[in-house]
């Protein structure tokens, strides 16, 4: 990669073919984590070339939610990324010792992140997805400087409460000068309870309102690509480290993913 002191990231070089979506929300436990693996092996299994970046520094899962137990290897000074579902996957928790946490200043934050796109072999990727951390820290920062052209996918629930703090990761973009892909909105309604009655676990309306006040900040029309529902499977899915994209793709939750998927 020559002798330039800058690391040079391929998906950032004018004309790079990659396709980059940063999922980011305003809260944790929304389910960014959990959408960002179903998005990419979705995309995986229609035969796109896919990368996952974990961009969660502390709050790594990805790992775990694809069931990547292999450790990335060296090869010519690249870090060659293990593969899971037909797509190649890096994580900070893949260099850490069992389950250590990893306490770090926001520096070493952007270092790692500058690593895992300049000094991993991604080869040609299609598209590339970062699971960013909730909120609007030092990372979404780092990934905007690293990854200017990467579009914003912003993950939310349906719950009204939840809106406003969705909406302020969204509006990081204009900032940013970064573009939103659009607003998920996961963990819809209903469930049912012992009588059958319907219940809103997490209210309803969240997701289209996070779109349509997002489209008024950044004056460019922001669309609700989705509704996932609230899916016991999608969560089982997640522990054992096969998504319900591929384990049940016709399920409410793995089609509405597959479709946001298509949309992309
Ligand atoms: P985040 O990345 O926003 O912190 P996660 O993806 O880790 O959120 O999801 C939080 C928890 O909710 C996890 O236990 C996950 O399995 C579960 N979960 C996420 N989406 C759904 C859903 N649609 N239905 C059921 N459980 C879900």
């Amino acid at each position: 990669r020559g002798d330039s002191a800058e690391p040079v990231i391929p998906f950032a070089q004018p004309g790079s073919l990659t396709r980059v979506y940063a999922v980011a929300s305003g809260k944790g436990g929304v389910g960014k984590s959990s959408v960002t693996v179903n998005l990419a092996a979705a995309m995986a299994a229609q035969g796109l070339s896919v990368g996952v970046v974990d961009a969660d520094i502390y709050g790594f899962s990805v790992p775990r939610m694809l069931g990547v137990t292999a450790r990335p290897t060296q090869v010519e000074g690249m870090i060659m990324p293990p593969r899971a579902h037909g797509m190649a996957v890096i994580s900070i928790g893949m260099f850490t010792p069992g389950n250590a946490p990893v306490v770090w200043r926001g520096p070493m934050l952007h270092r790692a992140l500058q690593q895992f796109l300049a000094d991993v072999y991604w080869g040609d990727l299609d598209v590339l997805l970062l699971d960013l951390p909730p909120g609007t820290g030092d990372v979404a920062i780092s990934i905007a400087q690293l990854l200017p052209s990467a579009e914003l996918l912003i993950v939310t629930t349906p719950q009204m409460a939840a809106r406003e703090v969705a909406e302020r990761a969204g509006a990081v973009a204009l900032q940013t000068h970064q573009q939103i892909a659009g607003v998920i909105e996961n963990m819809s309604g209903p469930v049912y309870d012992a009588n059958g009655k319907a219940i809103e676990l997490f209210g309803s309306g969240g997701g289209q309102a996070v779109a349509d006040s997002l489209t008024e900040t950044t004056g460019t029309r922001v669309q609700l690509l989705g509704q996932v529902p609230i899916d016991v499977r999608l969560r089982e899915g997640g522990d054992s480290g096969k998504p319900l994209v591929l384990d049940d793709p016709q399920s409410g939750a793995g089609a509405a993913l597959h479709d946001i998927a298509a949309k992309l």
